[in-house]
């Protein structure tokens, strides 16, 4: 037996009536992009996450470039972002003509270390961008403070954090503004790129509605207020998400089921690190296990014997942000982010989604056991 690190072919079956009935409607409405149903989507999430303004673009990455265009964010502004992340954190920041200052991880929640974030101001400091990754959101009442204090945007990348709340305020609300990727193994996925920007601000929502469609406003076609992009989410992934939303709540709590099975089979284990979930001082809202992360010395190695045995992981994320190559520029050095660093050689996600089973996790969990030389003979032959 096999363990893809993702699949949701299951899942997608039984859907499947479901969806197919709602295109039959996408095809006879004939608005393919922007239309009924991506605007149908919008007001659902805006329910969802109680966001004032839900504007849809084509995935989280154009997301991120138009909340910080929308933000004001431009040429020679500096925003404050973790060094551990997806490439689009920083890499939207650089397309808007900013310059991303990197701070460095807090050991074993892999969010931005907000005691780091002061040292980092400068004149030219724009925004923070805290990234919620993984499981959990960053110390939002620590970011808030600072930002007040220095008088900052706080634009969230909660690409991965739908349904994560802080003080019962859904991600990417807790600053001006925030963004959900759709991509399809995210918790709410599509079956192609999608995403969305999610704000309480009325400005920044006008201009994010302009820039996703070339800086024209809504009803006014062929006046260009300002250069903007072709950024539309597509009905048919609006269909497909308006379905699955359905079944969003159910699913994150097989997620935990299922990462309660790890936690409890990798217990004994004590060469790996199951995931640390920081509890913030006034905060009793629960993890979302959008990846299950381990950490061990032995990564590498662990990830060939998994292979081997046919067991899908991922290294999230195996080179930090500050040594890209395309940052160079920015005069980082290997040594300047020490727990980004010790992270990326150490970390890796193991297969977690709703369709897995727990007979899979304990399949897993057996062969990392096996790896670290801890099967007895009697389990192995049943494998
Ligand atoms: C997935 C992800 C993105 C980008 O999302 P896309 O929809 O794939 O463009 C940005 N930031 C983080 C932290 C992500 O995980």
């Amino acid at each position: 037996m096999s363990v893809a690190f993702f699949s949701g072919a299951k899942s997608f079956k039984q859907q499947w009536p479901l969806i197919s009935a709602r295109l039959d409607q996408v095809i006879d409405d004939g608005k393919f992009t922007n239309g009924p149903a991506v605007q149908e989507l919008e007001q659902k999430l805006e329910v969802f996450t109680g966001a004032k303004h839900c504007i849809a673009v084509g995935n989280a990455t154009d997301a991120l470039i138009i909340m910080l265009r929308a933000a004001g964010i431009g040429a020679g502004d500096e925003v404050i972002v973790p060094c551990y992340s997806f490439f689009a954190s920083a890499s939207s920041i650089a397309h808007v003509g900013a310059i991303p200052v990197f701070c460095d991880i807090e050991e074993g929640t892999y969010m931005i270390d907000v005691k780091q974030i002061e040292q980092c101001i400068t004149d030219r400091t724009k925004a923070i961008m805290p990234v919620h990754l993984f499981t959990q959101m960053a110390d939002m009442t620590a970011i808030r403070e600072i930002a007040e204090q220095h008088q900052l945007l706080v634009l969230e990348d909660s690409a991965e954090a739908i349904s994560m709340f802080h003080n019962g305020k859904h991600a990417g609300l807790l600053g001006n503004a925030g963004v959900i990727s759709f991509f399809p193994t995210k918790t709410l996925g599509a079956i192609g790129d999608a995403g969305l920007i999610l704000t309480d601000d009325d400005t920044i929502a006008m201009e994010a509605r302009r820039l996703r469609i070339h800086g024209q406003d809504e009803g006014i076609p062929y006046i260009h207020q300002t250069v903007g992009y072709n950024s539309k989410m597509d009905d048919i992934q609006a269909t497909i998400l308006l379905v699955r939303l359905e079944f969003l709540q159910r699913e994150i709590a097989r997620r935990a089921y299922l990462a309660a099975c790890y936690n409890r089979e990798l217990a004994d284990i004590k060469e790996v690190f199951t995931p640390m979930i920081k509890k913030h001082a006034d905060d009793a809202t629960n993890a979302v296990y959008y990846v299950y992360l381990i950490e061990t010395d032995e990564r590498d190695n662990l990830v060939a014997h998994l292979s081997l045995h046919e067991i899908g992981t991922e290294v999230y994320y195996p080179y930090p942000l500050h040594l890209q190559p395309c940052f160079k520029h920015l005069g980082y050095q290997t040594g300047d982010m020490p727990r980004a660093e010790l992270a990326a050689r150490r970390a890796v996600g193991l297969p977690m989604y709703p369709d897995m089973t727990e007979e899979q996790v304990t399949l897993v969990c057996e062969q990392i056991r096996s790896f670290f030389g801890k099967g007895n003979e009697h389990e192995r032959s049943i494998l």
